[in-house]
């Protein structure tokens, strides 16, 4: 609820604070449990800000992250420890999250050895269940990351991420390092592993296409903040935000006539700096459908249909009332 990450930003010899980045600026969203919540935007947008925020790897500027009814973002550190287990990252590029020194049944096992007590016998009989789930051959348990393929170290980063038994685990950009040809066994993968464990995922890309198969519902960002979310087909199907629109205007029709169909919209100008955010709508800037109240008033996220969250005044004429909450009742 209302999640900011701001990142200072120092200058001159005596290092003081002349600013912030807001790369997350007052997000709130509910994710189900069992869905997976896709999280789509332009590079630099916030969306790995706040999955790393969600997961108090970063440590949130201001908001709450409650999980099972217990704000992540509250727990002093010892309670936090507790709970690291439930839930996990999976990380963009298996090449950098493993350490080339360890063998992989080092690394799937070290989040045993820091969070259980278990016997040495114990975790090497999990790690081979983990290798196993994953699809990993267990003959490869005492071999480095190098010697793998990058479809297969990712592998090795989701059995590390899966050790613990997580509910929630967090994706970010899971497939973007991966060759083409490689990158549906690797989502087809994660949603075997959903069903088969019930696993809630925050799913966060810029593979829209990707995302429309993989997410129930999807949160499109921009400059910090959430500007529409929506159930993924209706979304796809319908966009309401203006730059929802834009965003989804590049994504190829797989049927014909929908793709003769289709209209692209381009943006003009760039994406403000974080840094120094617009007055009012922070799409004002490059909204082709700007009008002059959103220069002045900031929209607020609001239920515009069931189930459908929008922050745009074009869209919802007099929203300025309190925070929606972007989700159904859990
Ligand atoms: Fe465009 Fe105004 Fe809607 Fe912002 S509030 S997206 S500027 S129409
Ligand atoms: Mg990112």
């Amino acid at each position: 609820r209302n999640l900011k990450m701001h990142f200072p930003i120092y200058a001159g010899i005596l290092r003081r604070k002349v600013g912030a980045v807001k790369a997350v600026d007052g997000v709130s969203f509910d994710i189900l449990t069992g869905e997976t919540l896709g999280l789509v935007g332009e590079s630099g947008c916030g969306k790995s800000t706040v999955g790393r925020a969600l997961l108090r790897l970063y440590e949130p500027t201001a908001g709450s992250v409650v999980i099972d009814g217990e704000d992540i973002a509250a727990l002093p550190p010892d309670a936090l420890r507790k709970k690291r287990p439930t839930m996990q990252m999976v990380f963009q590029d298996p090449q950098a999250s493993l350490n080339p020194r360890m063998t992989v049944a080092a690394i799937i096992g070290e989040p045993l050895d820091e969070h259980t007590d278990w016997t040495e016998a114990r975790k090497s009989e999990r790690v081979y269940e983990l290798m196993d789930q994953v699809g990993l051959n267990r003959r490869f348990a005492n071999r480095y990351p190098h010697e793998f393929s990058g479809g297969q170290r990712q592998r090795i980063g989701i059995a590390r991420a899966l050790a613990l038994n997580p509910k929630f685990i967090v994706c970010d950009e899971p497939i973007a390092a991966l060759d083409v040809s490689i990158q549906a066994q690797v989502v087809n993968l994660l949603e075997d592993l959903q069903d088969r464990l019930g696993l809630t995922y925050l799913f966060i890309s810029h593979d829209l296409s990707m995302v429309r198969h993989i997410a129930d519902r999807v949160a499109v960002m921009y400059l910090g903040q959430i500007a529409e979310l929506s159930p993924r087909d209706a979304l796809y199907a319908r966009p309401l935000h203006p730059y929802a629109k834009a965003l989804l205007s590049a994504v190829p029709e797989a049927d014909p006539a929908l793709e003769a169909q289709r209209q692209r919209i381009i943006l003009r100008g760039d994406v403000p700096s974080p840094a120094n955010p617009p007055k009012g709508c922070n799409f004002c800037t490059r909204c082709p459908v700007v009008m002059p109240v959103c220069r002045d008033v900031e929209p607020v996220l609001t239920e515009v249909e069931p189930g459908r969250f929008v922050a745009c005044h074009l869209v919802s004429p007099n929203n300025a009332g309190g925070h929606a909450s972007p989700g159904a009742e859990v």
